[in-house]
């Protein structure tokens, strides 16, 4: 264990320089498992610190973006391999800062490094089109480039992975960076920043400012050299945030991830092994708080009560425990708050009639923030239970008579990101990709889970509306310049074409 003396105190990073905050406070990090663990102390920044990192990253904005692509992409690269070779150890400090598994957390580690590596390829792929024009001597084309002034908000669940695919998109396509990791999650925050650092970015395009949303939230994204802010959190602070933005009349551009509520659906004719393992894994890996997870599971009666006894059997067989220990399947969640949040929906789902058919909180895991997988059968689909997301390892079980019965209950959420189903049959199968309300579709795989180069991002109140990861970041993280280029220094040809030369 690591003694309260001896943890270490981390910096902000702005400017090139490690620094301490200027409100002279810091904030334990403390281990969910081990609450008695002092994983370090970090700077509780105040809006001084936020004032020197914008006007760092204001300051380095000019020669990042004029750097050729190419040489941004090998810094990048040069990060990718960096996360690569230190993945042990960031791993392991996610894994005691998060909560989640040992595997969990290298494995995120690593698909933080292939995100880096994944944009520092793209920095050498075309962006921007061209395209004929009705005057035969101009050079038509358009042109992407950096929006400026990137604020990254990120959330606690994935520490390493969010921040990457926000981070390496932006710095790819010319952007600078403020980035403000998650309270609880700062010291996987740290270590990406020592990554990039170590890998040779100027001084200014990426900095780290630590500390409470609350506190220094407004600064950032009231700021006045934010061009453009990418969040990942909670509804509520995503939806605030937005109506800041826009009533800064400065255009800054907003894109947000915001949870779900995320259903699987499993019919008669469905492999039940395959959507029982997927199911599982689905809401009660990293102790179910993910975006993405499974909350609720739409059964049809064929196999409704074979699958439940199933499900209650395989939710009990997980071992909930240390994180670090290689027999743990489910860690804690990841603090307190998060707990109780977990046990009052479990109260609130009981109080709405649903039953409790296995799970709750454990009896002998000493003072971490444990959970059991917990499994509700009886919940009204109008119930909170399987409208809200919990963000804990809980799932909720509604009987179906039908797929369409089905497809309309997992609609009936404000949430669209992520949504499964169950079946061999493809017409099927292929009407609930088209009528699902979500961004995200799995047929017999789970719902959580998502490749590095493939688009990220929900329906309805989950995003908006823009997506995240692979191809499709460069149409946040940039903006479109239209160029006729006139070559033959002449006006348009008189007898053109009607409508062509027209002004807007
Ligand atoms: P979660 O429930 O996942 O913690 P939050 O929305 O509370 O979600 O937090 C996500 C991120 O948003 C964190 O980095 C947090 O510090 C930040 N945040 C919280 N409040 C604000 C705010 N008022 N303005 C900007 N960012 C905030």
């Amino acid at each position: 264990m690591i003694a309260t003396a001896t943890a270490k105190t981390y910096q902000n990073y702005i400017g090139g320089e490690w620094a301490d905050s200027s409100s002279g406070a810091t904030g334990e990090n403390r281990n969910p498992a081990r609450p008695g663990e002092i994983l370090g102390h970090f700077q509780s920044s105040a809006i001084a610190d936020v004032d020197r990192a914008m006007d760092a990253a204001h300051g380095a904005l000019d020669g990042w973006r004029k750097m050729s692509p190419i040489a941004r992409g090998n810094i990048l690269y040069k990060a990718s391999q960096i996360v690569e070779r230190r993945a042990d150890e960031i791993g392991e400090a996610l894994t005691r800062e998060e909560g989640k598994t040992l595997k969990e957390g290298k494995g995120e580690t690593l698909r933080a490094s292939a995100i880096l590596r994944f944009f520092a390829g793209e920095t050498a792929q075309p962006v921007g089109d061209r395209l004929p024009s009705s005057n035969p001597t101009t050079f038509l084309y358009t042109e992407r480039v950096p929006l400026g002034v990137v604020a990254a908000i990120t959330p606690w669940n994935f520490p390493i992975a969010i921040p990457a695919w926000k981070i390496a998109p932006a710095l790819a396509y010319g952007n600078t960076v403020v980035f403000k990791p998650a309270e609880l999650t700062p010291l996987t925050a740290t270590l990406l920043v020592e990554c990039l650092a170590e890998a040779g970015l100027p001084p200014g395009v990426l900095n780290l400012v630590t500390g409470s949303g609350r506190a220094i939230g407004d600064a950032i994204v009231g700021h006045e050299a934010v061009n453009a802010i990418t969040f990942t959190g909670s509804n509520e602070v995503g939806k605030a945030l937005y109506r800041r933005a826009l009533d800064s009349e400065r255009g800054v551009k907003v894109q947000l991830e915001m949870g779900g509520k995320n259903p699987v659906i499993v019919l008669n004719d469905a492999d039940l092994d395959l959507a029982l393992t997927q199911t599982i894994n689905g809401a009660m890996m990293s102790s179910g708080q993910k975006c993405t997870a499974t909350s609720r599971a739409f059964v049809q009666r064929g196999v409704y009560d074979e699958f439940v006894d199933k499900l209650i059997a395989r939710a009990g067989s997980l071992r909930v425990g240390d994180p670090l220990a290689a027999t743990t399947d489910l860690g804690p969640l990841v603090s307190a708050g998060q707990r109780d949040s977990v046990m009052d929906y479990i109260g609130i789902g009981r109080a709405e009639g649903g039953e409790m058919v296995t799970g709750g909180a454990p009896e002998e895991l000493g003072d971490g923030y444990f959970v059991k997988p917990t499994i509700f059968t009886g919940i009204a689909p109008t119930g909170r239970l399987a409208q809200e997301e919990i963000f804990g390892p809980v799932l909720a079980v509604l009987p179906i008579d039908d797929p369409a019965e089905g497809l309309a209950l997992a609609n009936s959420v404000k949430y669209g990101l992520s949504a499964s189903i169950f079946t061999r049959d493809i017409a099927t199968a292929f009407g609930f990709i088209r009528d699902i309300d979500a961004g995200i579709i799995h047929v017999n795989s789970e719902t959580a889970g998502a490749e590095p180069h493939a688009p990220f991002g929900g329906m309805k109140a989950s995003s908006s509306f823009s997506r995240e990861q692979g191809k499709t970041a460069v149409d946040f993280f940039t903006q479109v310049k239209t160029v006729y280029f006139d070559w033959a220094y002449k006006a348009p040809l008189a007898d053109k074409e009607e409508g062509a030369g027209a002004p807007a």
